[in-house]
């Protein structure tokens, strides 16, 4: 949730051909694989590690390479603690092949956009001159032609929190809410149903019930941009009748983006819903197993009977989908003669996936469709854990196309590899200038005993100690390159090639020989036992591997009247060009670091009984 609530600005780049970009050197150059699959239209992204314009916020933009040829392509960055650049791989990449693409200074224009317009009702997202959807952040009285609500009862029904309209690429709107059947469906929405906090129940869901609701918050950011518009707000999950009277259980964030794909000509819209809940109450909140609750979708009331289905990733309908799990599930109907229809894709970091889900079975009955996953089993949600639930949604026109909504599921759940080689920054500092180690000093008593050959590459003497910079660094961008030395088959495990590199002497980044190996947290490219590397990229031993990092540190301020830590460190890494580190908030010190605290230290390069060689060193300081 941390990452989540603190602020994102986004900035927007829009681009087209700028004569003045053409020509320029790049700042990265951006290689997209497709690998085992054809890619369509699929949105990319990837953290700008080592970009000093990037963290600066100056206009940047992106120019595919054709040929001899660069085209000007829309792009968009996503400030945070890591710059993150947005882009669409156009057109089709056949299974097997890239596309190369080159990061450059200035801004340009944009054509079609993707819109979040907020009023104080609600905010809408459209994407050119075409409505996409609607989110309630003010309060949706129940329509008053709907009897059976008490009077007294009748505010427990009065709800934000929930998108609606969903409309199609056509125009049709495909969510509804209050319909009499059941006057608490809400479009798309996010409430859990059989809860207990204290030991009593608590239904989020039911809202009639009086025990708990869910509340718009605030509003965190919105974006309107080339690539991805949408907007982040805060949502409150609340008991109603606790010992302490109301109180908030979960704090929720959803992340909503709105794809610049699809449209009206080519029928469809793509959509990434995120919502991080945590418990920010004393105690935590068990989820009953039960059959229905969580994300939520409540389809049009024109679909009813015989003109809607359901289809899931296995095959199943709405006769026997129901307590069945999928990757994905289609909802369908039809409205004036057109089938159109919204297919969710559960991804597979997702809790209890692929999930179980709840279908309505009856072949009379209208569509509604909920991903559960207590359906198996009961569960937990305790205080200051990060429950993240990640769904997209592609509506579109026409009866479910199994293999194109199987091409949108390998784009979301298998998405084309992203390697970026970065150029030196001008601002960049050498750490080796291939002569001396004048930046550099022992740890501890004594002179450096490693030894600068004559290419200006750096080695490690072994036993002769650890070196650390002269200077001391708070924030910065980094880039190292090592190798590690061939060494006997019989040598295995923290023995092969071990050094590391410790930022503020605190946290290690591992170099090791793991050629080959699962990713560990004690392997090349671990944050020391704390985080394995996401992939494996290391090369094999005496050839030269690049780490790209970029380094936020703890920040100290002051809790509960006490000066303490506020936020923990960052680290994003790269590999040999792969994201294997992306933002990753380190809580402590690792192994034999120095203790965490406010002040700035120096980078450590270690001595671990081998040969390993460093090179380029560089170093940009961010404050
Ligand atoms: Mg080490």
């Amino acid at each position: 949730m941390q990452s989540c609530l603190s602020a994102l600005t986004i900035g927007i780049l829009s681009m087209s051909l700028s004569a003045g970009a053409f020509g320029a050197e790049p700042l990265a150059t951006i290689t997209v694989e497709a690998g085992r699959h054809a890619r369509t239209d699929t949105p990319v992204s990837i953290s700008l590690a080592t970009v000093p314009e990037a963290v600066k916020g100056l206009p940047l933009s992106l120019q595919e390479v054709r040929g001899v040829g660069r085209v000007a392509i829309p792009a968009q960055i996503e400030q945070g603690w890591t710059p993150r650049l947005h882009w669409i791989v156009a057109g089709t990449l056949p299974a097997g092949q890239t596309r190369t693409y080159e990061l450059v200074a200035g801004a340009a224009r944009a054509e079609r956009v993707v819109k979040a317009n907020q009023d104080d009702k609600v905010l809408e997202i459209s994407v050119g001159d075409n409505k996409v959807m609607q989110y309630h952040h003010a309060m949706v009285p129940p329509p008053q032609n709907i009897g059976k609500i008490p009077e007294e009862r009748r505010a427990l029904y009065n709800h934000n929190a929930f998108i609606h309209p969903l409309w199609s690429p056509k125009g049709n709107v495909l969510t509804d809410i209050h319909p009499p059947d059941h006057i608490h469906h809400l479009g798309i929405w996010m409430p859990w149903t059989h809860t207990t906090f204290e030991g009593k129940m608590v239904d989020f869901w039911n809202v009639g019930d009086g025990t708990g609701t869910v509340r718009f918050s605030k509003f965190l950011s919105t974006t309107t941009g080339a690539v991805y518009g949408g907007f982040q707000c805060e949502q409150d999950h609340v008991a109603l009748k606790t010992s302490k009277g109301e109180q908030t259980i979960l704090k929720e964030v959803w992340d909503v983006r709105v794809y610049n794909v699809g449209g009206p000509q080519k029928g469809y819209w793509l959509v990434d819903f995120q919502s991080t809940q945590r418990c920010v109450a004393d105690q935590p909140l068990i989820q009953d197993e039960y059959r229905y609750g969580g994300f939520g979708y409540r389809a049009t009331r024109q679909w009813k009977g015989a003109n809607c289905e359901n289809l899931t990733s296995e095959g199943k309908t709405r006769k026997d989908g129901h307590g069945t799990r999928a990757r994905w599930c289609d909802n369908y109907g039809e409205i004036d003669g057109q089938w159109e229809g919204v297919t969710f894709f559960s991804h597979p970091k997702n809790f209890q996936h692929p999930e179980p889900m709840r279908l309505w079975p009856e072949p009379n009955n209208h569509i509604f469709f909920n991903f559960c996953p207590s359906q198996a089993g009961a569960w937990e949600m305790k205080p200051g854990e990060d429950h993240v639930f990640r769904y997209r949604w592609y509506v579109h026109e026409g009866k479910p196309d199994v293999e194109q909504i199987e091409r949108i599921w390998r784009d979301y759940a298998e998405p084309p590899q992203v390697k970026v080689e970065f150029k030196r920054p001008q601002a960049a500092i050498d750490l080796f200038e291939g002569k001396n180690f004048s930046k550099w000093q022992k740890q501890g008593e004594g002179e450096i005993g490693w030894k600068i050959n004559d290419d200006g590459v750096v080695q490690i003497v072994p036993k002769s100690g650890s070196i650390m910079t002269k200077q001391d660094f708070k924030d910065f961008m980094m880039h190292a390159e090592f190798k590690t030395p061939q060494l006997p088959a019989e040598v295995r495990g923290q023995g092969r090639g071990n050094s590391g590199i410790y930022i503020q002497r605190r946290y290690e980044v591992q170099i090791l020989d793991s050629f080959g190996l699962e990713p560990k947290n004690n392997e090349c490219g671990s944050i020391y036992t704390f985080k394995a590397p996401d992939r494996n990229v290391c090369k094999q031993p005496g050839e030269w591997q690049t780490y790209d990092i970029l380094f936020h540190a703890a920040r100290y301020g002051e809790k509960d009247g006490k000066p303490a830590k506020v936020q923990n460190a960052r680290i994003t890494v790269f590999q040999n060009g792969v994201l294997i580190h992306d933002d990753v908030e380190v809580p402590n010190k690792t192994g034999a670091g120095q203790p965490e605290g406010p002040n700035p230290a120096p980078i450590l390069l270690q001595d671990h009984g081998n040969e390993v060689s460093f090179r380029n060193l560089w170093i940009v300081p961010l404050d």
